[in-house]
């Protein structure tokens, strides 16, 4: 019996206990991160391609952990979701984001819209709908001018489900779009079901429009789809020039990448506001 346990014991991998210890960790330090406020937001405008203005800020969450420093996004999200703490954190980051929107727009830019990341646990959430008006009407910020940002890989999970929240959302009066387009093997006749108002083209494809042909095709074919549908098409990810005229010569309205600005705090979008152009 000795030697089998000593055998099982053999095929665990030096780091895994090291690794499970620190994922414990990190979801006890998630519901205190709340609680003391670490979380904090930080925004990357959307920028149309054809003016250089900028239509909108994403926002995108920032963890300062005490010990750790700053945690991105993708290492604690999915610890956030498994957790079900996402709700709580998600529910933040709308209420931040519309506040935000207000100030925004009550400093001289009245059409700018904020975008929201949504989980998917917090899409097929009960609540949601109440959620979102609770989150519109405090911040007093018309419906229109918030966007909620949904996965693909999310919207296929339940697509009866799904088409049926959107739609409530929708006559809400927010903005929809589906983000990470073209991971998902979507097709046609599912996106018709769903109501959005936009498509985010996935960063990996912009990333290889000009290495790989592959990537240039799923490009086109995601610019085809935005266009039959008219839908608007944000681009995500783009780097350089090349990427951005490549865009915009197909009629891509929107973009977002290091080559306009990264994400930054609340206070230095003014300045990028104020500047009017990015480009
Ligand atoms: P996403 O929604 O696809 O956001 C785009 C990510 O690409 C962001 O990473 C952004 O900083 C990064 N990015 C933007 N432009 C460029 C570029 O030109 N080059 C490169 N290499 N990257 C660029 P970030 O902030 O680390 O967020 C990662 C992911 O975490 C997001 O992907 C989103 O899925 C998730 N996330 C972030 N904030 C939230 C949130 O508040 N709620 C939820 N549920 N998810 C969030
Ligand atoms: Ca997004
Ligand atoms: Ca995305
Ligand atoms: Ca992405």
């Amino acid at each position: 019996a000795k030697a089998t346990l000593g055998q099982r014991m053999c095929l665990f991998e030096p780091g895994l206990l090291a690794r499970h210890t620190e994922a414990v960790e990190l979801d006890q330090d998630l519901d205190q991160a709340l609680v003391q406020g670490q979380f904090e937001l930080h925004y990357q405008p959307k920028v149309a391609l054809e003016s250089g203005r900028i239509v909108s800020f994403e926002a995108l969450l920032r963890w300062q952990h005490p010990s750790r420093g700053w945690v991105p996004p993708g290492q604690f999200i999915p610890r956030a979701e498994a957790s079900g703490s996402i709700i709580a954190i998600g529910d933040l980051v709308l209420r931040e984001a519309c506040r935000q929107a207000r100030r925004w727009r009550d400093a001289g830019w009245p059409d700018l819209t904020v975008a929201v990341n949504l989980s998917t646990v917090q899409l097929y959430q009960a609540d949601l709908m109440a959620r979102v008006q609770w989150a519109l009407s405090e911040a007093g910020l018309p419906a229109e001018a918030l966007e909620l940002e949904l996965t693909e890989t999310g919207l296929m999970e339940d697509m009866d489900a799904a088409a049926d929240i959107l739609e409530h959302l929708r006559a809400l009066g927010v903005r929809l779009s589906v983000d990470d387009f073209g991971t998902g093997y979507s097709s046609l006749a599912y996106l018709r079901r769903f109501p959005v108002h936009a498509l985010k083209l996935d960063a990996r494809f912009v990333k290889d429009l000009e290495s790989s042909d592959e990537a240039e095709m799923i490009a086109n074919a995601v610019l085809a789809l935005a266009e039959s549908l008219s839908l608007d098409c944000v681009a995500e990810g783009v780097e350089t020039e090349a990427q951005a005229d490549w865009l915009r010569a197909r009629g891509c309205g929107q973009a977002q990448g290091y080559l306009f600005a990264r994400p930054m705090p609340a206070d230095q979008c003014e300045s990028l506001l104020a500047h009017e152009y990015v480009t």
